[in-house]
């Protein structure tokens, strides 16, 4: 089956070319898809710049916009079983994550297509009588909006649905890891309505396939989001034509613990912060800081639980933790335990691939917290992007809002407290896009998600999620012209 989508029409590569995208939990290949050469690409770009240039939905009333959002988000939830399921299988996220992501893609679409109707230019008031100063937001034209291979589904959606809710074009490029559900909601886009040209799906390696996508001057904008290096990369390489970016890239959070919070609920948090998706989420509070009075207590008890997660196939509704995505992300955390180790740093549990029967041929790795851990070492330091938590001392509240911001990202970050005004203080002086206080991970739609510092530029989701996909213009009308009289020749 082609897999490309270009122009409305569904394309194969004409280099023949194909990759096998893999099975996290047993190795095996669950599909090849097409690979895009150059001329795939330059024919997905013109679509996209021709549909913004001369063809009908940049200028489609926002309302209608809106009303074709509604309608990917019916058909979202009709495809929300076979979605959430292919999710699984290519992320190797556990089912009911897989089944959550849906849920959210759908929320995210049903928020933008009622934010679509509402409208955003307003009249400035004017000293000057006879004068007519209006603000009016059009959309930025052709977007490449580039996604990684943890929340494929989901990160393509907080990009489209804004873009799409905001007259624009686009070329969508999910990872080679992991782009199966983006094709099908490529699908879906078409079934609803969404005309030729406005979204073309291009898929292959970020080097060779996402390049010529961030420096073609025919491209206004660049939304990415995935790691640092890469993030640089492209903002470097989208400079050559100034275009708008905006980089949604990692994190190294910190979740802070007070002594005075609900132990149990720390601790379960800590879990779900340091190990959903195996630790594969930008936000994962894999920098655990605890106050010394408890301390010890705490180490125990969350590596304690930790041992008893039930890693396993990600479809088998027993499982809470599924396999890392691939093997050179499996090696990469197998390289970080040894790093942990050789810095000193204590092994509290974990530390291990499980080798038990089928899960040998899945790229699945153990639940891993390191202690004694300090701002020295590359584990603290560096985003590891799996399931491996490392556990910090403080003394006081300063110490600990120190220690949270001594990082070079500023992604997310949570404080557990049951002093209402400690959390409040601490969550104000923590730089980063996203505190939680008492609680870990959750995000909602209407809020803004972003980093600050090197996590990023730019915010989505909200209504700045919005006007990222927007160019302000000033329109300034005399309403009874007159002439200046500035030159009397
Ligand atoms: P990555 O940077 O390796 O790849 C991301 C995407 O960029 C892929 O589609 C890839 O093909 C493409 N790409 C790579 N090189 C490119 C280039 N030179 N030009 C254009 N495109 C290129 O990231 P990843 O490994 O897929 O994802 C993991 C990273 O994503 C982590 O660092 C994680 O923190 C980050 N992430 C951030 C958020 C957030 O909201 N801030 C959300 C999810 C993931």
């Amino acid at each position: 089956m082609s897999s490309l989508f270009i122009a409305g029409h569904w394309r194969s590569s004409a280099s023949g070319l194909r990759d096998d995208v893999i099975n996290p939990a047993n190795g095996e290949v669950i599909e090849a898809v097409d690979r895009a050469g150059a001329d795939e690409v330059e024919a997905a770009i013109a679509a996209a710049r021709a549909a913004f240039d001369a063809g009908p939905w940049p200028k489609t009333p926002a309302a209608e916009r809106g009303k074709l959002l509604g309608r990917v988000a019916d058909l979202l939830e009709r495809d929300r079983a076979d979605l959430g399921r292919l999710e699984t299988t290519d992320t190797g996220k556990t089912a009911r994550e897989g089944l959550l992501d849906i849920d959210d893609v759908v929320s995210v679409f049903r928020y933008y297509a009622d934010l679509a109707g509402h409208d955003l230019d307003h009249d400035v008031l004017v000293p000057t009588p006879g004068v007519r100063s209006r603000i009016r937001h059009e959309p930025v034209g052709v977007c490449t909006l580039i996604t990684p291979w943890n929340y494929p589904l989901l990160q393509i959606s907080w990009k489209l649905a804004p873009a799409l809710a905001t007259g624009n074009t686009m070329i969508v490029k999910p990872s080679e890891v992991t782009p199966l559900t983006t094709i099908k909601l490529v699908g879906l886009l078409a079934e609803a309505g969404v005309p030729d040209g406005v979204v073309n799906l291009v898929l292959g390696p970020g080097g060779e396939v996402g390049t010529p996508l961030v420096t073609d001057p025919r491209v206004d904008m660049v939304s990415f989001t995935g790691g640092l290096a890469t993030g640089r990369t492209i903002m470097a390489a989208a400079a050559g034509t100034v275009k708008q970016i905006a980089l949604e890239l990692g994190g190294k959070n910190p979740n802070i613990v007070f002594a005075d919070s609900d132990f149990e609920t720390a601790v379960d948090h800590a879990l779900t912060g340091a190990f959903l998706h195996s630790g594969q989420v930008c936000s994962a509070g894999s920098r655990i800081i605890v106050e010394r009075s408890i301390h010890d207590d705490f180490v125990a008890e969350l590596a304690r639980r930790a041992d008893l997660v039930r890693v396993g196939y990600p479809l088998d509704e027993s499982s809470e933790c599924g396999p890392l995505v691939s093997q050179a992300q499996l090696d990469k955390i197998e390289r970080y335990v040894e790093i942990g180790r050789s810095e000193g740093a204590q092994l509290r549990c974990g530390g291990i691939r499980p080798t038990e029967g089928a899960l040998a041929r899945g790229f699945f790795y153990r639940p891993t917290l390191f202690s004694g851990c300090d701002r020295t070492m590359r584990i603290v330091s560096e985003e590891v992007f799996g399931p491996v938590a490392t556990v910090e001392v403080f003394d006081t509240e300063a110490e600990a809002i120190t220690l949270g911001n001594d990082t070079t990202y500023g992604l997310a970050g949570a404080v557990f407290t049951t002093d209402v005004e400690r959390g409040e203080r601490v969550a104000e002086a923590l730089r980063h896009g996203t505190v939680w206080i008492n609680d870990y991970h959750p995000y909602l739609p209407q809020a803004e998600w972003g980093g600050m510092k090197q996590s990023g530029i730019g915010r989505e989701l909200g209504v700045t999620g919005l006007l990222e996909y927007m160019e302000i213009k000033h329109v300034y009308r005399t309403i009874e012209p007159a002439p200046p009289g500035w030159f009397t020749g």
